[in-house]
């Protein structure tokens, strides 16, 4: 039964090259702003794991915008720090605070949440009631990476169901640059854009709450 259960949990309804972006460390009234623009541009959208600590009256309008544009927000903590080290109360603290800055915002709690730096122990999978995200980068938090380098990432990294892990954070132009060029490239080769959120909606896919997501799994078995 629960072979069978899983099986049907995530046995896609449509074809499958669903991809999804999404960008860490908003908002910011910078890089993001061009993120959202490129985004609108190019008429796809995208997840937005945002810090609590980096939410103000200016750059709440970037989260209620990108919500507009069909974007969805995510929570990234509220002090960007390494949750590994915190207790309980700690964690649930930090998840709350952001959550609930979220929902004032934009009128829904998010559903997804991507660990800073991914450093994550066991406990926390039952302290937060969030589905876990990683995703596949191009290390595009080095700035040493150049756009070039964060293009060939983006395009290798292509898979069915795969989540990219990208970042808006200020001055961060060069993943702009590079998504210029991967998005139209990637429709190309058939790709659809979704949300995190649609993604396992397309791929009916239930999440699992003791998961780290990179790719959400596509059952090809059907
Ligand atoms: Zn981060």
């Amino acid at each position: 039964m629960g072979i069978a259960t899983l099986t049907l949990a995530c046995a896609p309804k449509e074809p499958v090259k669903y991809l999804a972006l999404s960008f860490d460390d908003g908002p910011n009234l910078t890089t993001e702003s061009r993120m959202l623009d490129l985004l609108a541009k190019h008429k796809v959208p995208a997840t937005f794991f945002v810090i609590g600590n980096n939410i103000n009256e200016q750059t709440a309008e970037n989260m209620k915008r990108a919500v507009k544009q069909g974007c969805e927000i995510g929570n990234h903590s509220l002090t960007h720090s390494m949750m590994s080290l915190m207790d309980e109360q700690q964690v649930k603290d930090e998840i709350e605070a952001t959550s609930a800055l979220i929902e004032k915002i934009v009128g829904e709690r998010p559903k997804f949440f991507r660990p800073p730096y991914i450093n994550v122990k066991p406990e926390m999978y039952d302290w937060i009631d969030l589905t876990f995200i990683c995703g596949k980068g191009c290390q595009d938090w080095e700035a040493e990476v150049g756009k070039e380098a964060r293009l060939e990432g983006i395009l290798s990294s292509a898979e069915p169901g795969a989540i990219y892990l990208l970042h808006d954070f200020e001055g961060n132009e060069a993943t702009v640059e590079a998504l210029d060029e991967a998005i139209p490239l990637l429709k190309k080769q058939g790709y659809t854009f979704v949300t995190v959120g649609e993604l396992f909606k397309k791929l009916n896919c239930t999440p699992d709450g003791h998961t780290l997501y990179n790719v959400v799994p596509v059952n090809t078995a059907q």
